[in-house]
């Protein structure tokens, strides 16, 4: 199958938008989607001090990989190596993992991780299939294991989005309409 962008052979094909698209231009669409997230949760002003979470999978390789390229220019930022010590908590969860914890919310009915605080915390990837972002990170030299489907909502969340490709980005879209009144 060729590129839905230039006439290479696609290696990504992306249900949920309709594309199929090669190296350079997956590689471009993913970083472009984590930029467009960080913007809207307010960037990284200048002086601010980032902490970047590790989950020791590729996830957490694929963020180091990912802001290493996007802050290569930015001298103003400083990775600390302590949260606490942070302005900007970057976590490496992806668009499947957010909208899990969507949908585990809802049928736990349980509010506390449902709605985000929206203070100091970030997830690029979470607007990023874990599909694409493990592609990205074996693009970038990550040897290890697939990620796997673990638990029933989980499997019933990716049966259901097998029919309906645009529904993990329907829950990721509810989380990010919700917010913490303040009181
Ligand atoms: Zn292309």
């Amino acid at each position: 199958m060729k590129c839905s962008r230039c006439s290479r052979e696609a290696v990504v094909t992306q249900p949920y938008s309709g594309l199929s698209l090669c190296e350079l231009h997956a590689a471009a669409d993913i970083a472009a989607k984590a930029k467009k997230e960080i913007r809207h949760r307010g960037g990284f002003p200048s002086g601010s001090k980032l902490f970047v979470e590790e989950d020791r999978t590729f996830r957490s390789f694929a963020l180091r990989i990912f802001l290493a390229d996007m802050l290569s220019a930015r001298t103003d930022l400083l990775f600390v190596k302590d949260p606490k010590d942070a302005d900007v908590i970057l976590e490496p969860s992806t668009l499947d993992d957010t909208a899990l914890l969507v949908l585990e919310s809802v049928c736990a009915g349980t509010q506390d991780r449902l709605v985000d605080s929206g203070k100091g915390r970030i997830a690029p990837f979470s607007v990023i299939p874990t599909g694409e972002v493990f592609w990205y990170a074996q693009r970038h030299g990550y040897k290890g294991s697939k990620p796997k489907i673990g638990g029933n909502t989980a499997e019933f969340l990716a049966g259901f989005t097998a029919e309906h490709p645009g529904t993990r980005y329907a829950l990721k879209n509810i989380r990010d309409a919700l917010k913490l009144e303040d009181k």
